[in-house]
């Protein structure tokens, strides 16, 4: 097989290589690699870009999201609603903690929560909302922290494709009690292994989530509860640390392309969800079409690769089988129709009009 004309993105250290070299340089002769001085200096500086008052490292984004919920005191026979279209360890998460996830469809055009279903799927068991801000578009905050204070329910916001995304101006996972990243490679703030982190501005719920990545640790070799072993460690916090001065760049560098896009792709055959707020930090950028599949192929043989985020809604997955079925037509209708084009924040320019051009010359 010929290698693609246009990779769907590229994950070798690009102008920040020599920060990671010297980083990981720097930790394996202090020879100290699980919970030290660069999960620390890592969590003040990610607490600060996040504007959250703590930040806590752990193992990756799917364990963030189980801790909190954990830590919030949330698990068996309690009921988190969440979002159908998603990367599937959102809704794993809670199932890992004993949970239900109870899936409200999507507002169509966002393609996030619809506040208005959410509301319809309350029980008395309902305990947190989790919204995603999927594709690095924030959710409609507002709208779902109303519900939430109406019903006195926890917002846990899923930000792992969100990094210094904003929702009318404020930071996402300011909203909610407490937020989970994912430092996986392919994020917008990527590590060089697996990676993640809760922020919050709550000191209780931040020294619990502390124990429980933890195994439940006050002290060495107290175990107070039980907690898991979720811990980041040195040598990724050091890559983090290196890699955070370069993440607002490469997010302005995120949405130039997303604008390039947007211009060369208005009045094709393909649908392009909109941009409902200046903070997207486009960890994605997908296009819809009745004829997904033809178009993934024709991109494939012009030597473009393209990805299907997500060709199967969470509550289809047989993973999910011993839970509740739940309705969500809309998110059917998308996973039928969505693709993900290619966009990383060094995309040659030459590179991003071929594949506007490629899906311009797509016809149905
Ligand atoms: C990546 C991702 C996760 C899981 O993060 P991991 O670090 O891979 O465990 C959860 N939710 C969303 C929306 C994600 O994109």
């Amino acid at each position: 097989m010929t290698p693609p004309r246009v990779r769907f993105m590229h994950l070798a250290p690009g102008e920040e290589a020599a920060a990671v070299d010297a980083a990981i340089r720097r930790v394996i002769d202090r020879g100290w690699y699980v919970l030290g001085p660069e999960v620390d200096a890592f969590e003040a500086s990610f607490a600060g870009a996040c504007q959250a008052s703590h930040a806590i490292g752990v193992g990756t984004g799917t364990d963030a999201i189980a801790i909190i919920l954990r830590g919030l005191g949330i698990g068996a026979g309690d009921e988190v609603i969440t979002t159908p279209l998603s990367a599937a360890y959102t809704a794993l998460a809670c199932m890992m903690v004993g949970a239900r996830p109870v899936f409200a469809d999507l507002d169509p055009a966002r393609l996030t929560l619809d506040p208005s279903a959410v509301e319809a799927q309350i029980t008395p068991r309902t305990k947190a909302i989790l919204p995603v801000h999927l594709y690095g578009q924030p959710a409609d905050m507002p709208a779902i922290m109303d519900i939430a204070s109406r019903h006195h329910l926890a917002v846990v916001e899923d930000c792992c494709q969100a990094h210094l995304a904003t929702c009318g101006g404020r930071p996402v996972g300011s909203f909610g009690v407490a937020a989970a990243y994912s430092f996986y490679p392919t994020k917008n703030l990527g590590a060089l292994g697996d990676g993640g982190a809760i922020t919050t501005s709550d000191a209780a719920l931040a020294d619990r989530c502390k124990r429980l990545r933890n195994g439940g640790q006050t002290d060495r070799y107290h175990h107070a509860e039980m907690g898991v072993n979720s811990r980041l460690d040195e040598i990724q916090a050091a890559i983090l640390s290196a890699r955070l001065p370069y993440l607002k760049g490469w997010t302005d560098a995120r949405r130039r392309v997303a604008t390039i896009y947007r211009r060369l792709l208005s009045g094709t055959a393909v649908e392009v969800p909109p941009e409902r707020d200046p903070g997207h930090v486009y960890h994605l950028f997908p296009v819809l079409s009745d004829d997904r599949d033809r178009l993934h192929a024709r991109l494939r043989e012009s030597g473009i690769e393209t990805l299907i985020h997500y060709p199967v809604p969470i509550p289809r997955q047989p993973a999910l089988a011993s839970q509740q079925p739940a309705q969500c037509p809309i998110a059917d209708r998308v996973c039928a129709r969505i693709v993900s084009v290619p966009l990383y924040p060094g995309i040659p320019t030459s590179e991003v009009e071929l594949v506007a051009d490629a899906v311009a010359r797509f016809t149905p």
